[in-house]
């Protein structure tokens, strides 16, 4: 990935950030530490809030909507037990943090959101850090993206009120789905593996997103 205009500045707040925000808190996978440490988050930021860019804060991007705060991140990219082979579909790709952080660790990201500004600056982001292997398209992620499923994993990156079902159809075998789901103020973490027929479900913890807004989630933003 191409940093290079990067001032070490950020690179010892990026270090410090993964090992006092998300290793202290007991992340463990290095493929994904090393990831949160390559990936230059100050440049998913809006200029106003750009100094802040490592700290242990969700911020607020354009359109009233947030880049998770980078413990969240780690700790779903966790969940998902990416090896590198595989093709995933991420709900809500808001600043492209996110699915920066998967095209380092999957083969393909597909990433899904419904607000076009937002897609479009993600994917200039994504592209201005030479990344090839995403594509960002404008929709409601609650029906999923089905033209390129099964997906090896699925992360929605917006609070549901429930498993959009069609999400469950396109996992694929041994599959892993990370969503938050609760009410539009609080969520609980949940994973999804599919098995055969069958599904196991664990929930991780409590975490809080902005509404996941669409056909099967919520009506509107608040
Ligand atoms: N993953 C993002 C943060 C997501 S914030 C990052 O790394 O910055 C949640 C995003 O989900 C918002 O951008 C919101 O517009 C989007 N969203 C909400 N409902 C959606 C839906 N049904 N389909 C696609 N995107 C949705």
């Amino acid at each position: 990935m191409d940093d290079k205009r990067e001032p070490d500045d950020y690179k010892c707040q990026r270090e410090a950030m993964v090992d006092r925000q998300i290793r202290a808190r007991g992340v463990e996978d290095p493929r994904v530490l090393e990831a949160i440490g390559t990936v230059p988050r100050h440049l998913f930021v809006p200029d106003a809030h750009r100094t802040r860019s490592y700290d242990d804060t969700p911020l607020p991007t354009a359109e009233g909507q947030t880049i998770s705060q980078p413990y969240i991140v780690a700790w779903m990219t966790e969940l998902l037990r990416l090896k590198g082979n595989e093709v995933v579909l991420e709900i809500g790709a808001g600043s492209g943090y996110q699915a920066a952080i998967l095209c380092l660790l999957a083969r393909f990201v597909y990433t899904v959101e419904r607000i076009g500004t937002l897609a479009e600056s993600a994917r200039r982001r994504l592209e201005g850090l030479g990344l090839t292997n995403f594509e960002v398209v404008v929709g409601d992620g609650t029906r999923g993206l089905p033209e390129h499923s099964p997906y090896q994993g699925i992360m929605v990156t917006a609070g549901a009120p429930r498993v959009p079902p069609l999400l469950l159809e396109q996992l694929a075998d041994g599959g892993r789905l990370v969503i938050p789901v609760g009410s539009t103020t609080l969520q609980v973490l949940t994973v999804i593996e599919k098995n055969g027929d069958e599904m196991i479900t664990s929930e991780e913890g409590s975490c809080v997103f902005v509404p996941l807004v669409g056909k099967d989630g919520w009506e509107r933003e608040r």
